[in-house]
């Protein structure tokens, strides 16, 4: 069907895409990109979810102001939520985010409230924290928030078994920013599917999972403190300086089965040759993603079959290193191009 009530029933039911030439020869590796949800991210299942339970638990009261703490692509999904439901939006990020991020939120409507990058994402949480008390806001608390995780298991999960009913697969790769997609899809995985491995990528400059050390935590499940072994990254939207609950809960409940660290030039790499090659226009956790997920075929069995998540738009990045290589200005080639017919 392809008639809505509303722009929030386009949310999910993103395609499934077989990667043709950036594919080793003795694997069949899939795409599922999320770019393809109205705001472009995998972040818009989130705040439908979200924001949906807080509306049936009655903690959502119509006209009341939501708050939330958030890289970027948590906020302009709950920027379109907010806009098509009537709430006021506010959002609180680090000022290192790219700016097309804040100008998205705007746009649709959201105040930015902007954080030193040096507060890292605990000092964007103190804030919201705060704001949440003193005006009698709402905080989604995205990444404690079961309505993230049970969303991914009624949704992504449900179109990925849908996609592969019958068929083998293999392995199922994903990072994790909140960790509501490893927690919601992977528990599906395990109980339906449980011969598919599910591959947990974090950054190689802030690998916090295969560090082994845990998180310091409150006695409400958020962070206390900074990871020791997280460091500053590209992968917007991955690996956040802390161990959120919704990704502690899903290591503690076995649901990653390998852990690799991706390194963030094959990152950007990856993003890039996906748009070259297959003509996929996705981010660089995408990239990230894409890059774990070669990773794996390498080793992987003739006949094995892969899906990687690719959770973003690559327009969400042209302010980014991403793009730094793209030159304004015509190359020699091209000005030899328009000479030659001058
Ligand atoms: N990639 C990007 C670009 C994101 O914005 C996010 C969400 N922060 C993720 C990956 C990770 O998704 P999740 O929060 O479900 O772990």
């Amino acid at each position: 069907m392809a008639r809505y009530d509303s722009i929030l029933g386009t949310v999910g039911r993103t395609p499934v895409v077989r990667i043709n030439r950036l594919a080793p020869a003795h694997v069949d590796l899939f795409v599922k990109i999320e770019a393809f949800n109205p705001l472009g991210s995998v972040k818009d299942r989130l705040a439908l979810g979200v924001i949906e339970a807080a509306e049936r638990s009655g903690a959502l009261k119509p006209g009341q102001t939501v708050i939330e703490a958030t890289s970027g692509n948590t906020g302009i999904g709950l920027a379109m939520v907010c806009a098509a439901k009537g709430y006021p939006l506010v959002i609180v990020m680090a000022d290192s985010f790219s700016v097309e991020r804040r100008k998205l939120m705007r746009f649709l409507g959201a105040k930015v409230v902007l954080t030193p990058a040096a507060r890292r994402a605990i000092g964007m949480l103190e804030v919201a924290v705060a704001l949440a008390e003193k005006n009698g806001w709402l905080l989604t608390r995205q990444f404690e928030n079961e309505a993230n995780a049970d969303f991914h298991a009624q949704t992504t999960a449900q179109e990925i078994l849908a996609d592969f009913a019958g068929e083998r697969l293999d392995y199922w790769v994903t990072g994790y920013g909140t960790g509501g997609t490893l927690k919601g899809v992977g528990r599906v995985l395990k109980a339906e599917r449980p011969e598919t491995r599910v591959v947990v990528c974090e950054p190689a400059d802030a690998a916090l999972l295969a560090s082994g050390e845990a998180q310091p935590v409150n006695p409400d499940g958020s962070p206390a403190t900074s990871h020791p072994a997280w460091k500053p990254h590209p992968m917007q939207g991955w690996t956040p300086d802390f161990i959120g609950k919704l990704t502690g809960d899903a290591v503690s409940m076995g649901l990653a089965d390998t852990l690799l660290s991706i390194p963030g030039p094959d990152a950007l790499r990856c993003s890039r040759e996906l748009a070259q090659k297959e003509g996929i226009f996705v981010g660089i956790t995408a990239g990230a993603t894409f890059a774990g997920a070669l990773q794996i075929a390498e080793t992987a069995p003739a006949g094995a079959r892969i899906l990687a998540m690719l959770p973003d738009t690559g327009e969400r990045y042209l302010s980014t290193p991403l793009f730094a290589d793209v030159p304004v200005d015509m190359t020699e080639e091209e000005q030899a191009l328009l000479a030659s017919v001058q």
